[in-house]
């Protein structure tokens, strides 16, 4: 059984994508080809912002925003301590403090009551200057952009908004990607929209902050790239990439969010009585990066990956390491007393197989051997 379904959704897409691939190596055009272009306007328009920039990864184009908001030390930038590491990663190599903060143990996503306290919290201690709030759309659902805003608002904070895993998703008729003042995503292979290696966008309504971006992607290029007006990076999206998001992207639109909805939907109705199911909140969609599942403890947790790993289902821990326990993140305060849901969570969660290709078959042998578990263990 596969976890993400790449080699399925190869098949399934083959004809389209092949093309994609061989048109680029027959025009050559292998950076900033005409395909960069079309991909960021479709992007674009999809998530209702003026600007899409595309590039080399979901990592850079965090740090890209970091740039252009001229972030850096002495500056406090908050993150939430449930995340992959480069949300986090980003703020320390711009210069600035990441400051951890606890998130909510039903959506995974940042806590905004915990938000303002550590806000307050870094004003109080008179060291650093806040800033920026980086907000993570967790396996697919986005933030509570609402509440986050009204924080943002009261101490002149910009929003950027981490939907790496959040692209597809929505509140209420609006698309993730446009609720900070910038969002970024990526498409590596398993994110929600993936290419074939590393790639990644920002999107922003902002003219000035696009027009710096762009430069910064392209070793801070003026008027013509041989003209380097600031020290940046080397990062764009291979035309390669783009060509075959293209094929990539319509069908994502067309069934694939449908589809992984759908197969979600059948978990939460078999599962939801025998372990804790992802929670969506009313008016908010989820494009479902990941099935992350909560266990009673740490305990009962790897006993059951370890009894679907028997059976050859494949499950993840995503993820077992909260930021602030990080050994990168040793030289910050201790914060740990303030982040008790991240560290507890980080215990319990287990994550499934779910993909937009995943047959009723494969979802019922999951089903079945949780339940199997489950009675072995409350019988
Ligand atoms: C994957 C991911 C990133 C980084 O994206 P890359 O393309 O791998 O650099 C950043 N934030 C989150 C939440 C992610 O899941």
């Amino acid at each position: 059984m596969e976890f993400k379904g790449l080699k399925q959704q190869y098949n399934f897409l083959k004809k389209e994508v092949d093309t994609a691939i061989s048109s680029v190596i027959e025009e050559t055009n292998f950076i900033s080809g005409h395909q960069i272009k079309e991909l960021e306007t479709q992007l674009a328009q999809y998530v209702g912002v003026k600007h899409c920039l595309s590039c080399a990864n979901g990592t850079d184009a965090l740090s890209l925003v970091l740039m252009a908001w001229n972030i850096g030390p002495k500056d406090a930038v908050f993150v939430p301590d449930f995340t992959f590491f480069a949300s986090a990663e980003v703020v320390s190599f711009s210069g600035a403090t990441p400051v951890f903060v606890d998130v909510d143990a039903d959506t995974y996503n940042i806590d905004c009551v915990k938000l303002e306290d550590a806000i307050k919290g870094v004003i109080a201690e008179g060291n650093l200057l806040p800033k920026v709030i980086i907000a993570v759309d967790l396996f697919g659902q986005p933030a509570e952009y609402d509440k986050i805003k009204v924080i943002a608002d009261k101490y002149s904070l910009l929003i950027l908004e981490d939907s790496a895993q959040g692209f597809g998703g929505k509140i209420g008729g609006k698309h993730a990607g446009s609720f900070g003042d910038a969002a970024t995503t990526s498409f590596f292979p398993v994110k929600p929209l993936g290419c074939y290696g590393d790639g990644g966008a920002i999107f922003t309504n902002d003219s000035d902050i696009a027009k710096l971006i762009d430069s910064y992607r392209n070793h801070g290029k003026g008027s013509y790239k041989y003209d380097n007006v600031r020290v940046g990076l080397n990062s764009r999206l291979d035309t390669l990439q783009a060509a075959l998001l293209l094929p990539k992207f319509k069908a994502f639109v067309e069934f694939e969010l449908n589809d992984i909805n759908n197969a979600a939907d059948y978990y939460k109705t078999m599962l939801a009585s025998f372990v804790k199911v992802p929670y969506v909140k009313p008016l908010y969609y989820s494009s479902w990066a990941q099935y992350t599942i909560q266990l009673k403890d740490e305990k009962e947790r790897d006993a059951l990956k370890a009894a679907l790993k028997e059976k050859e289902i494949p499950t993840m821990i995503y993820y077992p390491t909260p930021m602030h326990a990080q050994t990168a993140f040793s030289n910050l305060p201790d914060r740990s007393p303030e982040l008790p849901v991240s560290s507890e969570l980080c215990k319990r969660v287990l994550v499934l197989p779910l993909h937009p290709y995943i047959t009723k078959t494969e979802q019922d042998i999951v089903i079945d051997a949780i339940l199997e578990f489950m009675k072995g263990v409350c019988p």
